[in-house]
């Protein structure tokens, strides 16, 4: 993409994902001077495929993201770094952000579009099945294992169990693993009328084929055939960035308002860091909604400087 000469922008959107792509493209058609710095990890990125987006279903992360760089480089406003933002200074004026690349661009306003992270256990095997057959999200992946034998995990933002009960839908075929803690009687109770099997022992090997799982092994020695793993992890933000310039956090979560905004004057969040429904889709219709409310900044801005 064509990069301006200057290095003053009126937006700087940190994240190339669904959220900060989106955010430049609407950016990008409103005439706006952008700078756009992504580190290219995209939380999906592990995937072979994509699902649940309208006219994209089944699409490879990557085949979205190219197509999606290709339609931004056609707006000569937005620029285009494949480079980690290090640090970010507030002033009176806006943002200065430092880049690994070397440089340092001010702008006006910020979009952190930085995404979450999932915190992965140590387990043999999980990092090549991660995105293959080890997944996280039901709405995502529940499709493609309907009806067949999977293992779940817990120990993240939910427990093993209300992910086993959601998953219930896609397959009766469900041993929870490394589970714990005590049961309600209601778990009880509909553990015994799911069939769904819980082992207190933990997985310690994932064996796959290809990153395609076969079977886990778990602690205790005993093996169980699966074909896929589902894990409910520790999320975390995809930077600290928002919590070194003071943003206010909900949980692991950037707080923000209807517009995107965050707590702190000018800098805005989009993406998986504001909420907890995490779908490509949502991500890049809250990167639309950010930047609309940023133009609209701008815009008072713009009449400010006339009048
Ligand atoms: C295994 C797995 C499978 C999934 N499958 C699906 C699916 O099939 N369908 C679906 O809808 N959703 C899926 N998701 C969820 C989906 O990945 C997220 O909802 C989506 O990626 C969020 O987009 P985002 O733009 O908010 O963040 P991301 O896509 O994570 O992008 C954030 C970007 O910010 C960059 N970044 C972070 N910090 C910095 C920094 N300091 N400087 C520069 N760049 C930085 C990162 O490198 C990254 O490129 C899946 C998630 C996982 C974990």
């Amino acid at each position: 993409m064509r990069r301006e000469q200057t290095e003053e922008y009126d937006v700087i959107v940190i994240g190339g994902g669904a959220a900060g792509l989106s955010a430049a493209v609407v950016l990008g058609r409103a005439r706006r001077r952008v700078l756009l710095c992504d580190a290219g990890a995209q939380r999906n990125s592990c995937a072979e495929k994509m699902h649940g987006f309208l006219s994209r279903d089944g699409e490879s992360p990557g085949e979205l993201l190219k197509i999606c760089k290709e339609q931004l480089a056609q707006y000569p406003s937005v620029g285009f770094e494949a480079s980690v933002v290090q640090a970010v200074e507030k002033s009176s004026s806006g943002f200065r952000v430092e880049l690994t690349s070397g440089t340092a661009p001010v702008a006006d306003l910020l979009l952190l579009a930085t995404g979450m992270a999932d915190a992965l256990p140590e387990i043999d095997g999980l990092r090549e099945a991660w995105g293959r057959s080890a997944f996280v999200c039901p709405y995502c992946d529940g499709w493609e294992i309907q009806d067949r034998p999977i293992a779940v995990s817990g120990g993240g933002v939910r427990s093993a169990i209300d992910l086993a009960q959601e998953l219930y839908g896609w397959t009766r075929k469900i041993t929870v693993c490394g589970h714990t803690e005590s049961l309600s009687t209601a778990q009880t109770t509909w553990l015994h009328a799911s069939g769904v099997r819980v082992d207190a022992h933990p997985i310690r090997r994932i064996v796959h084929d290809n990153g395609h799982v076969r079977s886990v092994q778990l602690e205790g020695g005993d093996c169980i055939d699966c074909d896929a793993v589902f894990f409910s992890v520790p999320l975390k933000q995809g930077s600290d960035i928002a919590e070194r310039l003071g943003c206010k956090m909900n949980g692991a979560r950037i707080e923000a308002d209807d517009c995107n905004r965050t707590s702190v004057p000018g800098c805005f969040a989009a993406g998986d860091n504001v909420t907890h429904v995490h779908q490509v889709i949502v991500a890049a219709a809250s990167g639309v909604r950010a930047a609309i409310a940023i133009n609209d900044e701008l815009v008072c801005r713009d009449v400010r400087q006339l009048v």
